[in-house]
């Protein structure tokens, strides 16, 4: 099997790795290139973009946009999997999205025909055997996979991180279910910052129902499909005896996961504790408005409430109509950056000058990373979804080879 990574060795989104083994090609992940980071446009890959494609396949590993993004541009005979999971999120984001933006339609007519998967389900396809795993990750049902031909295994893990609320169990599935590999293509995203260890999202949650208590009306924004840090929020502000309030697009991506049936819905996160979330009414007449009832402003100065916003006019609005004790930024602080190209003017005004930022990123930090190489002990390991390779090389290569390749270089294993 070889092993060619056609994007993502020197930059963090957008990432495309292609397995080759006699004449078949496996993908994994087509995405956008990231705001703000390096470009390398549009990618010509033989037996994905173009060409013969009765031998290739996609495998994507979750609904983030820097490895799903782009699937709309691909030819409509190639094969897509994705977990079964991240593909109802998807569809309930891009159906919410379409309105907005013609992407989102094709990719709802894209996601008909994707070909779905669930955790542990094992699948072949020519000569490769894929086992995929579910990693914690700020996307929920993200998957690693462990992909082997040809005589040779390959852990490629995806986006994922160790301090999550479902990272307590990444050691025993590692152990039991991939054991010792030849390669690992490890994401690198937090390589620079070797230092930094990432806050628990655990920790993270107890700081949120502290401020939930010491201040009544809180107004979050996040990412509507971090899933973990949504739950950990309802049942923050419930244990701090708030209202938990979301508008209808964000009860419908919450609801998806709560009846998913996946296993990690057997955990009490991912359940409603009694009290569902409340939604947000609509304005009769006002288009695009929020109803704010009297009966909503007594209930929110009577019990306290923790309300999940996103930027726009829509909750702008609101906002200007109730009473505000704290706003929190739960996300990437870089979106604020003025003058970058991820930078969101409408967050920038809706968050206005002082808000609290409570945040853990949705990466594994580089001080637990070789707790993984310990279990999978690799002959190798390639990174990936990085923006600084040599410097992973410098942290690990002392203890792992680590293998830096180029852009569309193919890295043939010696047998
Ligand atoms: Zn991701
Ligand atoms: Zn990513």
């Amino acid at each position: 099997m070889t092993i060619t990574i056609h994007r993502g060795t020197h930059q963090i989104g957008g990432c495309v790795t292609e397995y080759e083994q006699d004449g078949w090609r496996l993908f994994v992940d087509y995405g956008e290139e990231l705001a703000g980071g390096p470009k390398s446009g549009v990618l010509k890959v033989a037996g994905l973009t173009h060409g013969d494609l009765s031998k290739s396949a996609l495998f994507i590993t979750h609904y983030h946009g820097d490895h799903i993004g782009c699937i709309t541009q691909l030819p409509a005979e190639l094969p897509i999997y994705m977990g079964e999971v991240g593909c109802q999120i998807q569809r309930v984001v891009s159906n919410y999205m379409k309105s907005k933006s013609p992407v989102h339609q094709a990719m709802l007519e894209r996601l008909e025909h994707v070909r779905t998967f669930k955790e542990t389900e094992r699948l072949s396809f020519g000569p490769f055997q894929i086992l995929p795993l579910t990693m914690d990750h700020s996307a929920f049902d993200a998957y690693a996979f462990k992909i082997s031909a040809g005589g040779m295994s390959v852990f490629h893990t995806g986006d994922f991180r160790l301090h999550g609320f479902r990272s307590g169990k990444y050691e025993k599935m590692l152990q039991t279910l991939v054991g010792k590999v030849d390669y690992v293509v490890c994401e690198g995203t937090n390589v620079s910052r070797p230092d930094a260890s990432s806050k628990t999202e655990r920790a993270l949650q107890q700081d949120f129902e502290t401020l939930f208590r010491e201040n009544k009306g809180c107004v979050v924004y996040l990412s509507s499909t971090n899933i973990d840090r949504l739950f950990s929020l309802y049942h923050a502000a419930l244990r701090a005896g708030r209202r938990f309030y979301v508008d209808e697009y964000q009860k419908d991506v919450m609801d998806t996961v709560v009846h998913s049936g996946s296993i990690w819905t057997r955990s009490p996160l991912y359940q409603y504790d009694g009290f569902e979330p409340k939604v947000l009414s609509y304005h009769k007449y006002k288009e695009n408005r929020f109803f704010v009832a009297d009966s909503f402003k007594e209930a929110l100065a009577k019990y306290g409430y923790v309300l999940i916003a996103r930027p726009g006019e829509r909750f702008d609005d609101l906002l200007a109509q109730i009473p505000v004790d704290k706003k929190v930024l739960s996300m990437w602080r870089g979106y604020l950056k003025e003058g970058s190209e991820a930078y969101n003017e409408a967050l920038a005004r809706a968050l206005e000058e002082d808000f609290e930022y409570l945040h853990t990123s949705g990466h594994c930090d580089m001080q637990e990373l070789p707790k993984v190489f310990a279990i999978l002990r690799p002959s190798a390991i390639i990174p990936i979804h990085t923006d600084h390779p040599a410097a992973f090389e410098r942290l690990f290569g002392s203890e792992w080879p680590v293998v830096c390749l180029h852009d569309g270089e193919t890295f043939e294993p010696k047998s």
